[in-house]
């Protein structure tokens, strides 16, 4: 087992013990520890180089205050910016506009995205006392529509029923109708996933971004792949305005570092993290805690 990154800054200024100011040199030593730590915990590198180099700039020079030792006034320093980094805040759906608010779930096969879709509408049902219905856009999966039809009845969430041979801008147009006519105050529209990201998902995604012009459009990725969320992120960045992550299957061993690249690649606020497979299993973003996985 590794040594958290608090112990071995500490460790890294043992021997400062009673100095004044952080010098560059000791800095810099202790900066080879973040870096380390940062990557071990999947950042990716870009965005480790960055952080470093902010977080540098920040320490150096500060004086040591009389209460804390070198080591820990690094560990706050490091600890702030890496809240920064995360955007401060915990931010909440933009669900309060003229009915319908549309939401739109886009990322790719196995991220979560399905399983997200009906865990923020049982949220925005119970906490946000919000009418709320489903629609799946899947129809290359066999059985996706049905697969949330049955999560919402998991999570008594409305579903649009299912239209055979249907194509998605079809049955976004056919759920935007529903949802207003039935008043509803959300539609949430479950995209297709691909194993990989393709142009003609991209395409497809784009055209029902068209005819729903969505609040919120919300990437799902999976917080244990790590470099490859990286990529998957920016991928469909550069395609759609995306307005937050979610980010899955944070009840795993992820560090957490996978969020810290999320909010750089997308420049887009994490909004939620899954915690689990069950439906109750998803946690507005908290900065602070995942800047406190990260450093151990
Ligand atoms: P989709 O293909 O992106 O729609 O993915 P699904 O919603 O079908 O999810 C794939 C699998 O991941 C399912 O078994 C889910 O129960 C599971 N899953 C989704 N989110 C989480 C999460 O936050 N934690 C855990 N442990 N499993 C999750």
């Amino acid at each position: 087992m590794f040594d958290s990154l608090s112990d071995r800054l500490n460790g890294v200024f043992d021997r400062l013990r009673g100095r004044g100011a952080l010098s560059e040199s000791d800095v810099r030593a202790a900066m080879r520890e973040v870096r380390i730590a940062l990557l071990e915990a999947d950042v990716a590198l870009p965005v480790v180089r960055e952080f470093v180099d902010k977080a540098t700039e920040q320490a150096v020079g500060q004086q040591v205050l009389r209460s804390v030792t070198p080591g820990q006034q690094v560990v706050k320093i490091v600890n702030d910016a890496l809240v920064e980094m995360l955007g401060s805040d915990a931010v909440d759906l933009n669900v309060d506009v003229t009915p319908p608010a549309i939401i739109m779930m886009v990322g790719l096969q196995g991220s979560g995205k399905t399983t997200t879709t009906a865990k923020i509408a049982k949220r925005l049902t119970e906490k946000g006392r919000k009418k709320v219905l489903m629609a799946s856009l899947d129809v290359n999966r066999p059985a996706a529509q049905e697969q949330l039809a049955t999560l919402g009845t998991q999570a008594s969430v409305a579903t649009l029923p299912i239209v055979a041979g249907q194509q998605p801008v079809d049955i976004a147009k056919r759920a935007l109708q529903a949802a207003k006519l039935q008043g509803y105050d959300v539609l949430m529209l479950d995209t297709a996933g691909r194993l990989h990201v393709d142009q003609a998902l991209m395409d497809e995604m784009k055209a029902v971004a068209g005819v729903a012009d969505p609040e919120e459009i919300l990437l799902v990725v999976d917080a244990l792949t790590g470099q490859d969320a990286v990529n998957v992120a920016s991928s469909f960045s550069e395609q759609v305005p995306l307005t937050g992550v979610v980010l899955t299957r944070m009840d795993g061993d992820a560090r957490g570092g996978a969020a810290l690249s999320m909010r750089h690649v997308t420049g887009k606020p994490i909004k939620f993290v899954g915690t689990g497979e069950k439906l109750d299993g998803l946690e507005l973003f908290q900065p602070q805690r995942v800047a406190g996985r990260i450093l151990g």
